[in-house]
């Protein structure tokens, strides 16, 4: 225990691996280093722990670390990964922690590797004889690609726990609401052929203009059926982000492509919305001949809604000041969730400085972190 690091050691040591995931394979890196380094720390405070390998993936894991035994433990979770860098535009090393301007640079220091250092500080000093309920650290592979992480331990059914915080960025004030999201691709395949005669061929690009209309009508009777006040944009949001259709202006078109991110308020379920989506397409293409197919290009992430009166939300509130807000990113609270945790989002990052250049954690919030997961371990896990 002597050797333990301090908490600023602990920081500089997480940033310093590199652990970025990145749908383009070349960039894409394991967190198997990170998990080992918090699974030695964790070990030398007492916890149990337990590396979670992702099936075939060898570089990867989730890390699920407990002290104490119980039904109603709290879980504080970090995801171990982080987003690619912008290289050249950084001032510092994105892999070296740097302290300047009272302020922590480093990629991961806001989203949200530091968080991670900033539980173990928390529970450093805990006995296992003081808990009536167990504290449990999580750590997750994969949060900002796949969530790969957060499905294994859905499939698996661990850790089990009455509450969880997710220290995503929140600048220290809690969330118990995100919107879902899911992307889609259409493709529809027609006939190509002369275009002086349109007899010759069947256009996906005319069909795919059908399928638009049919999208944006399908979508103002979503925004006109759900409405969440508590959001900045109070509905549910259908993008068209991408199209592609044809080659040559004298030729009819016979492949378009379309790719839609859906973005759904909490109590819209994605499976459904999926299906609906399909039905929508196809009702529109009945009779033209023209093929569809689709692809998920994100699978995606249900929306999150933590009642407002669970006790985690209430203590949350009460010991930041701050009542419960919702936010417009994703997580891995919808899969906590699943597992039955009452799941608040609290950070010490801010948003906006999270997936930018020189993206850092400012000093003043280490201290206030610590302190606040203390005061909450005290109140849901230690034996009064
Ligand atoms: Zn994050």
């Amino acid at each position: 225990m002597n050797h333990y690091p301090s908490l600023l050691d602990m920081i500089a040591a997480l940033i310093g691996i590199p652990s970025v995931s990145c749908v383009d394979p070349a960039l894409d890196q394991g967190n198997l280093a990170v998990i080992e380094l918090l699974a030695g720390w964790l070990e030398d405070s007492g916890f149990a722990v337990e590396v979670m390998p992702l099936d075939g993936q060898p570089a990867r894991a989730n890390l699920i670390a407990t002290l104490g035994q119980g039904p109603d433990g709290l879980v504080l979770s970090g995801h171990t990964d982080t987003v690619p860098f912008d290289a050249g535009q950084w001032r510092h090393d994105p892999f070296r922690l740097v302290e300047a301007d009272q302020r922590l640079y480093g990629l991961g220091t806001s989203d949200m590797k530091a968080f991670l250092a900033l539980a173990l500080e928390a529970v450093r000093t805990l006995q296992e004889r003081d808990l009536a309920q167990p504290v449990i650290l999580l750590a997750t592979a994969d949060e900002e690609t796949s969530m790969a992480g957060a499905r294994v331990l859905l499939e698996q059914g661990r850790p089990r726990a009455r509450h969880a915080i997710i220290g995503e960025p929140t600048g220290l004030r809690p969330v118990r609401m995100h919107k879902g999201i899911f992307m889609e691709a259409i493709r529809l395949r027609g006939r190509s052929g002369h275009s002086s005669d349109p007899a010759l061929g069947n256009s996906a690009l005319e069909a795919m203009h059908r399928v638009i209309t049919a999208l944006l009508a399908w979508r103002a009777q979503l925004q006109a059926r759900y409405h969440n006040a508590c959001f900045a944009v109070p509905v549910p949001t259908l993008n068209l982000g991408h199209i592609h259709g044809g080659d040559n202006p004298n030729r009819i078109c016979a492949d378009c492509e379309l790719h839609i991110d859906l973005r759904p308020l909490p109590g819209m379920d994605i499976a459904e919305l999926r299906a609906e989506l399909h039905r929508q397409v196809e009702s529109t293409l009945q009779g033209t001949g023209i093929r569809c197919e689709f692809q998920a290009l994100f699978e995606g992430i249900p929306a999150l809604e933590t009642p407002a009166g669970a006790e985690i939300v209430r203590l949350a509130e009460r010991l930041t000041g701050h009542a419960p807000e919702a936010v417009a990113f994703g997580t891995e609270g919808p899969y906590l969730s699943a597992l039955g945790m009452d799941t608040v989002i609290l950070g010490p990052g801010d948003i906006a400085q999270a997936h930018q250049p020189d993206e850092y954690l400012a000093l003043d919030r280490l201290q206030p972190t610590v302190e606040l997961l203390q005061a909450v371990i005290k109140s849901v896990c230690v034996r009064h």
